[in-house]
């Protein structure tokens, strides 16, 4: 056979030959040739993971030329315009607002920094679904915005494809792609079959080829237009898809394509056969219940007979590659990597229109898929992935809405979708409801998995061609509203009336989600299209249909008239439709509202529902609903929350305002339904069927604060959207300022998203900064970092603070009353209301729309006239239940109803209580009488029985005297508008009185009625009120109006009295009839009335108010009482020095001098002294501390890379420096004496701390075992010794004991001495030999001994093994030693790091005693003692004399110590200091910082000969004197300046410790000063400098033997050692410690660090973090870097810091800190232009560097407070 021959050849030349074949003109030799080779070479049976298969392809493809070569010629002929950038998940891309025309659109990275955004409304995002690049797609967007690339680039200039180039590739590759279509039969199985074969499997074993069709796609357009031929050739799949004739292999395959095929179909084969026949049954999952069937039939028939194409339902037929590749993408879940295939495909024009209408083709079944998935998450994910690359052109969208019917595809989908999780509606009518809604409990709706299907319909519909066709299509339209439907009534609420439920559904979040995204989002889609007058058809369609789906709710739930008491539910979007397009034709398109409202009856009807939803919030704030959960209360507050409020309570207002336009009948209907009633009689005692006692006020303040936001809200009624904005953004800033970001999220979208209310559009900042003033982001040295800010402007809170609109908005109370103690605090601050708290100020209203005009009648109704005049003339008695609230809200209802005239209207009303319905008229008419029925107990029974009893008949004779029943006239009304006559109805809602005059225990009282004299007015009873208000009679003179008159502007904002004498004024100069009736009752003089002391229970409410206020007041006191001491801790902690507490603690200090030390113990309470037995201690935290180490020579910080030519060399450290210094002297001196010519702890050291608090160390034990039982997690671990003082709440781990003793011991040590320095050597000596003598703790262990060893125990814990072994033996004496005076070393150093790196700022001997470092010294020195020096090289010794033996000829075998030109002077001392017998005399202290001194100043001589050259060092030795120096390099002024900054870090630290030592004040002094200060200080120097001789520094020597002798000793020891030089020069000046120095722009960092792959595994870490302290580049929480348990990140926090580690999060702009096995989230020190944060970067704005902050955090880092600061510590196990 010729293909068996072939094989054997080498494939290379096997492809140029059969190239060679097919060009000739009679290719069918090479044709046959090619087709039997491919017949063995891609043999389906063979496994896939063979791939000898795929290396032919590649070989044939690409032919003579490597198959890399062949690429690269492909894409030479790519002439694609388009980017087509595909990417998945989790890839950083960019948005630009600007540029965009779909707000879908994105760009690459590169695409994106190769195109002009400057200035652009852009952001950077995170993908969550993947997409691809859209630069060049001048579909989607602007042309201005293309990349430098894809906008120059033109299919032009590419040169056209040689012939034979891709011959082979046409040939090749359709016998591939079925090869894979075939391995994908062959995988495939129904996944009830029991040999299930596992679909991840199959894919993975593919993943080669699938990989290889990718690559193709790759090459560019000219490889992607030979697959797209091959994909969409009918003939081909044709001939290739049933395999070759006798191949059964591929004929199984067929069969099994054949069958995954059949179930396709929405409707399966086997029912479509049934069609027309017996109802089909939907098989098992539908439900085992009668009623589930009968649902899903009923829908089922509904739904086919109302799809106008029934193919929609057909399963699937496919006619090319595409489809069946697609199928199979669908069948096994959207692989990720055929997804890219296919998307990577799509710059190819003609392929994407096959593929969209491919994809469309297949969405039903895509659902199906879907909804049956396992991870529906992932496949949404993917599925968006792909469709949004389609539905976003909207070219491409309105051609397969019209050639494929897209959109009846999408709305049948959606249907049959959800009718998969149907239940039947209790709303109403539990029992017959024919109404079905979507069980919100389904996990359909719960997991969203709707989503993607509903995400496209809403992308559709942004096109306004696409929306056109919709709102043609009349038959879509009744069939969406159907759908719309399912959602109506979900998810309802029935109040629990006896007991508590046991479980709290959270099925609310499903239906608030599924309102918002499947109702309300499509709406506003549609709503965009129905903006001019043009499209009025539409809207008109749509209420038309709206109308209709609600009459056959109405109907299915069996409504007429009343509502079923206890149910509520919060969705009800056909209600919402309505309105919504009801609003847009008045507004938008001229329609006139009465052309598009139902009849009377149905539109009384579709108010019942919002109402009584409005009614249920106020019943839910009143703790009615208790007993339903807290989850009741989430539904209230969503359903107002800024996402929701626009699609759900604004439309519920603006119904019911449309119904009020023509009934006021709503303010009684809305009373009754707030069950308030009954409160609203004269009476003044009264029973509430409906309420219990503590629910009437809440309620009743409800009530009125529904009608006064019915009455004043304008947002759909006539307010521009400019204004919405303005007053939206307003109410939420007078709530709280606002970062620009939460306003944004505050905001509500809608109405309008495209009109500029969307994020980041300039109408928006535009109407900020004219409300608002921006706070910058301001620093508390206390830690709290704030963002920037966006406040009110004055003017703002002067005239648009508008506490209904806050009210309307709020979702949590408490911001009601932040919104008006914000005011009040205004009104202060600008003196414009000073005393008392002021009311909510009233607000003008937007003039209504002419077509809400009817609205005004509301308030000029007498129903609302007689529920004010009953209020006020309750309140004005102080009835109970009456608030402030309820005379503010009844106030503002006149005030509305003065401001908004109507002319009167007579009314018929059955009652005459006013003669008109004109407010302003009603106000001055007087009732004189009122009947009222109250229980036989209430007072007026008493005082009323003196006349002739009467019964109710008579009363209607009886003068003037008139009824008040609220429920019968809503019941007229009512049945007048629907028709119906029920008499017996308002007679059974009030109980009937009987004969029997017995009351049985517990059943309310018998009703009598009874006539009350009442002669008031409203005018009348407001001046009654105003006089009570401000506590004095006559309190409005009769003159009091002209005086108003003057200045009618001062009302504006007050309280109460304001309130009324604003309109009494209003009335005044409205009606002059109203003026007359004012001025005649301000001029009678009134009886004292003292009502007040009648009603216990409206003083009580005072009281409590009262008393809520002082409580709030004395709570805040306490807080800013306690925020001042812990300032003050803080301060002791840090070490802050303030002038005044200084002085009086040396008062104090001085006034104990004579007795012991007494210390507090804060957990006692005691004071005492310490003692041996009971010591006491301080509170201290211990941490190793790697900040001296990480200092540099440079004051400049160093900067962090972000190119990979930029590096940073960790050699030039302090710590780097050490360790180089302290391994060359071990290679050449003994070890034991390097040990002692050295500090440590430059990396690792021990920083102790303290908060100056101090307890009885039992005390503390005691308070670590509660701590321990204690069973709350503090954040910190007890077990490793944490704990927070008990007073100032620091953390702490450690107590460190404090010496007993008294004071004066102290003074006497301090006595100045006049001996001879030669006398103190000698005694400094003897007491050396002394040292093995002192066995302070060997005898007799004390208490305190004990504790001393404990703490030393916790110093060394504290600290790394590996920052302690710096010898030759680990855990030698020598180390330890070492390790110990270093801790001394390294707190001292880090005190001089925190002054600043000098001494020139100064001190008191305050700071010195509140420091904890002489209790420290004191502890070391006790330990140290344990210690022998080997006395025979004391170093004293060779400090002080000349030896008469040299000792190094003797010690041939052991190599020499360090000589003393080596040693480290502060060591030195510190070593001195800490083994010499405590406590040390001053004078003696003082000789040894003498003689050190020489050896540094020898020290630094001898450096400094060693800098010269030798020609200086020439000059200088035969001269002799500096002064004859003649070089051009050293002055004499030079040369005394570097010897001194040589001598000065030695002064310093002996400065220093004599501070500490014997809390001597340190003297500030000029800089250059320093050298001659503190020399004086050391008493090395004449205290008053001589000017005229700058030359300290020699001046400070004091020798006690011959100084020459002593150098020459010194110096004779290191001649000789030639490798040994560099120690002579040193660097003893570092620099104050640094973190990195940051870019000011974070993208420099994102992007650089984003991709960077880490240097330990090679990967691009899926958290990348950057430590700021040296710039390492690790993998946070990743495994990959995981050692030893460790993760990277806490990995390199030890080794770095030393257990503090400090790294910015690259994913998300934070830094996070570790301290030891605790970590907290810092913040963020980059932010946006607003001052604000951006965690994980979920807006992508620019940020910038806040420098303030950064230096905040460097702060903490130096001073090693982020203990201290940082309050959220949690555990890290290691895992960062
Ligand atoms: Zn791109
Ligand atoms: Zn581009
Ligand atoms: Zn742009
Ligand atoms: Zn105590
Ligand atoms: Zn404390
Ligand atoms: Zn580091
Ligand atoms: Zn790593
Ligand atoms: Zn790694």
């Amino acid at each position: 056979m010729m293909a068996a021959l072939l094989l054997r050849r080498d494939k290379k030349s096997t492809a140029a030959h059969l190239k060679s074949d097919l060009n000739r003109t009679d290719n069918s030799s090479g044709v046959r040739q090619l087709q039997e080779l491919l017949d063995s070479v891609l043999n389906p049976e063979k496994p896939p993971a063979d791939t000898e298969a795929l290396d032919w392809c590649k070989c044939l493809i690409a032919g003579e030329e490597g198959f890399e070569e062949f690429c690269k010629t492909v894409r030479s002929y790519d002439n694609a315009t388009l980017c087509g950038l595909v990417w998945t998940a989790n890839f950083v891309a960019y948005r630009c607002r600007t540029c965009g025309i779909s707000p879908c659109m994105s760009l690459c990275a590169e695409c994106f920094n190769n195109g002009d955004h400057t200035g652009h409304d852009f952001n950077m995002f995170r993908s969550q679904a993947g997409g691809a690049c859209d630069c060049g797609d001048s579909n989607v967007m602007r042309e201005t915005g293309f990349c430098r690339r894809h906008r120059l680039r033109t299919g032009e200039n590419v040169p056209s494809v040689p012939r034979d180039l891709l011959l082979m590739s046409e040939m090749v590759l359709p016998r591939f792609i079925i090869c894979i279509i075939q391995y994908l039969r062959d995988g495939y199985t129904e996944p009830d079959t029991s040999a299930e074969r596992d679909l991840q499997k199959v894919l993975q074993q593919l993943e080669p080829q699938i990989t290889f069709l990718e690559e193709l796609t790759k090459m560019g357009g000219a490889m992607r237009t030979v697959l797209t031929k091959i994909l969409t050739n009918q003939q081909t799949f044709k001939d290739l898809s049933m395999g070759q004739e006798e191949n059964v292999f591929a004929k199984k395959n067929y069969e099994n394509y054949l069958s995954a095929l059949k179930n396709s179909g929405l409707v399966s084969v086997e029912e479509k056969a049934q069609t027309g026949a017996a109802e089909p049954t939907r098989g098992s999952e539908t439900g085992e219940d009668q009623d589930g069937q009968s649902i899903g039939q009923r829908k089922r028939v509904k739904l086919s007979s109302s799809t106008k194409d029934p193919s929609i339902m057909d399963s699937l037929k496919h006619k090319c590659f595409l489809e069946e590749l697609l199928f199979w993408t669908i069948k096994y879940e959207f692989p990720q990597k055929m997804v890219t295939f296919l998307l990577n495909m799509l710059p190819d024009q003609d392929y994407k229109i096959t593929f969209t209408k491919t994809f469309v083709q297949h969405y039903a079944f895509i659902m199906k898929t879907l909804m049956k998935s396992q991870e529906s998450d992932t496949m949404s994910n993917r599925i968006v992935h792909i469709s949004v690359q389609l539905f976003s052109n909207e070219d491409l969208a309105r051609h397969v809405t019209e050639e494929c019917q897209l959109l009846d595809i999408m709305v049948t989908v959606l249907l049959y979708m959800m009718e998969s999780c149907l239940i039947k509606s209790e709303l109403q009518d539990e029992e017959n409801s024919r109404h079905v809604v979507v069980n919100c409990s389904e996990a359909l709706l719960k997991n969203n998995t709707y989503w993607p299907l509903v995400s496209d319909f809403i992308n559709i519909l942004s096109h306004q061609s696409v929306a056109k066709k919709f709102l043609e299509d009349h038959s879509l339209l009744m069939l969406w509203m159907s759908f719309v439907s399912f959602f109506q009534g979900m998810n309802l609420n029935k109040r629990e009336l006896s007991e508590h439920v046991e479980f709290e559904s959270q099925t609310y979040y499903a239906a608030f989600a599924a309102e918002l995204e499947a109702c309300a989002q499509p709406m506003w889609g549609l709503l965009t299209h129905c903006k001019v007058k043009e499209t009025q058809e539409y809207t008109k369609t749509v209420v038309r249909y709206c109308l209709e789906t609600l009459q056959i709710w109405f109907d299915a739930i069996g409504f007429v008239d009343e509502l079923a008491p206890n149910q509520v539910t919060f969705h009800l979007p056909l209600h919402r439709y309505y309105a919504m397009f009801l609003s847009k034709a008045v507004k938008c398109q001229g329609l006139d509202l009465e052309s598009l409202l139902p009849d009377q009856e149905m539109l009384m009807r579709i108010m019942v529902h919002p109402l009584q939803i409005q009614a249920s919030l106020s019943e839910i704030h009143s703790n009615m609903w208790v007993r339903n959960g807290l989850q009741i209360k989430g539904q209230a507050m969503t359903y107002v929350q800024s996402h929701f409020c626009n699609s759900m309570i604004d439309p519920d207002i603006f119904l019911l305002q449309v119904y009020t336009t023509f009934f006021k009948v709503i303010s009684t209907l809305g009373i009754d339904r707030f069950k308030v009633v009954d409160l609203l009689t004269m009476a003044s005692v009264h029973q509430n069927t409906a309420l219990d006692g503590e629910q009437e006020r809440p309620m009743l303040e409800g009530a009125l604060t529904f009608l006064v936001i019915l009455s004043s809200l304008r947002i759909h009624l006539g307010m521009a959207d400019d204004e919405i904005l303005r007053a939206e953004m307003v109410s939420q800033l007078c709530m709280n300022d606002r970062t620009h970001s939460s306003l944004l999220d505050l905001i509500p979208e809608n109405p309008n998203p495209k009109s500029g209310i969307v994020p980041g559009s300039c109408s928006f900042e535009e109407m900020l900064s004219a409300v608002a003033d921006f706070k910058a982001p301001v620093f508390e040295l206390g830690g709290s970092m704030q963002q920037g800010m966006y406040t009110p402007k004055a003017e703002v809170w002067e005239k648009e603070f508008d506490p209904i609109m806050v009210i309307l908005r709020t979702v949590y109370r408490r911001d009601v009353q932040s919104a008006m103690d914000r005011y009040s605090a205004f009104l202060k601050q600008s003196g414009m209301h000073t005393t008392g708290n002021p009311w909510p100020p009233y607000k003008e209203r937007t003039p209504l729309h002419p077509c809400y005009k009817g609205l005004d009648r509301l308030l000029h109704c007498k129903t609302l006239h007689i529920v004010i005049f009953t209020l006020l003339y309750k309140i004005w008695l102080d009835h109970s239940n009456m608030s402030e609230h309820v005379l503010c809200m009844v106030l503002y209802l006149i005030e509305l109803g003065l401001d908004n005239q109507e002319p009167c209207i007579e009314e018929h009303c059955h009652d005459s209580w006013f003669p008109g319905t004109n407010l302003l008229s009603n106000l001055h008419h007087v009732i004189n009488y009122v009947r009222v029925r109250v229980p036989e107990t209430a007072p007026e029974v008493k005082r009323e029985r003196e006349p002739p009893a009467s019964t109710s008949a008579e009363a209607s004779n009886f003068g003037q005297a008139q009824v008040f029943s609220l429920v019968a006239e809503r019941r007229r009304k009512f049945q007048e508008i629907i028709n119906r006559s029920s008499t017996e109805a308002s007679q059974a809602v009030r109980p009937k009185s009987s004969s029997t005059r017995w009351v049985p225990p517990g059943t309310p009282p018998q009703l009598v009625t009874e006539i009350l004299e009442i002669h008031e007015s409203m005018l009348s009873l407001l001046i009654k009120l105003h006089q009570k208000l401000s506590a004095k009679q006559n309190s409005l003179s009769a003159t009091w109006l002209e005086d108003m008159d003057a200045n009618p502007n001062r009302h504006a904002h007050g309280d109460g009295i304001t309130a009324i004498e604003r309109i009494l004024t209003k009335a005044a100069t409205r009606s002059h009839q109203s003026k007359r009736s004012i001025q005649e009752i301000c001029g009678k003089v009134f009886p004292p009335v003292a009502p007040k002391k009648n009603s216990p229970t409206a003083k009580k409410t005072m009281d409590k108010e009262e008393r809520r206020q002082r409580a709030r007041e004395r709570q805040q006191k306490l807080l800013a009482e306690f925020a001042s001491r812990q300032k003050s801790f803080m301060e002791t902690a840090m070490d802050v020095e303030s002038p005044d507490t200084e002085a009086a603690m040396d008062l104090g200090a001085s006034e104990v001098k004579e007795s012991e030390v007494l210390y507090d113990c804060v957990i006692c309470g005691q004071s005492g002294p310490s003692t041996e037995d009971r010591p006491t201690g301080l509170v201290v935290l211990l941490q190793a501390s790697s900040v001296l180490g990480h200092r540099c020579k440079s004051d400049e910080a160093k900067k962090l890379p972000t190119t990979d030519e930029e590096r940073i060399y960790p050699a030039d450290t302090c710590g780097a420096a050490h360790d180089v210094r302290l391994a060359l002297m071990q290679s050449f001196f003994k070890d034991s004496s390097c040990l002692q010519s050295v500090s440590i702890g430059w990396d690792g050291g021990v920083y102790v701390q303290t908060c100056g608090h101090t307890l009885h160390i039992d005390c503390h034990k005691s308070y670590m075992e509660s701590l321990r039982n204690d069973q709350v997690m503090q954040g910190f671990s007890v077990d490793k010794g944490e704990f927070t003082c008990p007073l100032c709440r620091q953390f702490a781990n450690s107590v460190l004991p404090c010496r007993p003793g008294r004071s004066t011991e102290v003074v006497s040590w301090h006595m100045p001495s006049n001996k001879k320095t030669s006398v103190l050597v000698k005694e400094v000596e003897d007491l050396q030999e002394q040292l093995g003598f002192f066995p302070v703790s060997t005898t007799t262990e004390s208490n305190l001994s004990k504790e001393m060893e404990l703490v030393i125990k916790d110093i060394k814990n504290t600290t790394q093994r590996k920052y302690m072994d710096y010898g030759k033996n680990p855990g030698s004496p020598d180390n330890d030693f070492l390790f110990m005076y270093s801790v001394a070393r390294t707190n001292l150093e880090l005190e001089l790091v925190h002054r600043g790196g000098n001494l020139c700022s100064g001190g008191a001997s305050g700071a010195a005693k509140r420091s904890c470092l002489n209790q420290l010294f004191h502890v070391l020195a006790m330990h140290m003692r344990l210690y022998s020096i080997d006395s025979a090289y004391n170093p004293w010794t060779r400090l002080t004399q000349v030896p008469c033996v040299v000792p190094y000829s003797c010690l041939d075998d052991e190599r020499p110590d360090v000589p003393m030109l080596f040693r480290d002077c502060p060591s030195l001392l510190i070593i001195f200091v800490l083994t010499m017998p405590q406590p040390l005399r001053k004078e003696h202290f003082i000789c040894l910082v003498r003689m050190l001194y020489n050896l540094q100043y020898t020290q630094a001589l001898a450096a400094l000969s060693a800098k010269f050259s030798p020609e200086e060092r020439q000059a200088w030795s035969t001269s002799g004197t500096l002064k004859k120096l003649s070089s051009s390099v050293w002055s004499p002024q030079s040369i005394e300046y570097s010897l001194q900054q040589f001598c000065l870090p030695y002064l310093r630290l002996s400065c220093l410790l004599q501070h500490h030592l014997y809390g001597d004040n340190l003297s500030g002094c000029p800089e250059e000063e320093e050298f001659s200060g503190l020399a004086g200080c050391l008493g090395l120097l004449d205290p008053a400098p001589q000017p005229s001789n700058p030359m300290y520094s020699a001046s400070c020597l004091d020798w006690t033997v011959s100084a020459f002798d002593l150098m020459s000793q010194w110096c004779s020891e290191v001649t000789g050692l030639a490798d040994t030089q560099t120690l002579l020069v040193q660097d003893l000046q570092w620099a104050s410690p640094h973190l990195l120095h940051l870019p000011d722009n974070y993208n420099t960092i994102f992007q650089y660090y984003h991709k960077k792959a880490c240097t330990a595994c090679k990967k691009v870490p899926k958290d990348p973090a950057l430590c700021l302290v040296c710039g390492t580049f690790v993998c946070l929480k990743g495994l990959c870097c995981k050692q030893h348990g460790i993760c990277e990140c806490v990995w390199h926090s030890q080794h770095c810091g030393a257990a503090t580690g400090i790294f910015l999060l690259i994913n998300a702009s934070v830094i996070i800190i570790i301290r030891g096995h605790r970590f907290c989230l810092w913040g963020s020190v980059y932010l946006d232009a607003h001052g604000e944060e951006d965690r994980d970067l979920r807006r992508g704005k620019p940020l910038f560097l806040c420098v303030e902050r950064y230096r905040v955090l460097e702060q903490q880092w130096v001073s090693h407070t982020f203990d201290h600061i940082n309050k959220r510590w949690g555990p890290h196990y290691n895992g960062l």
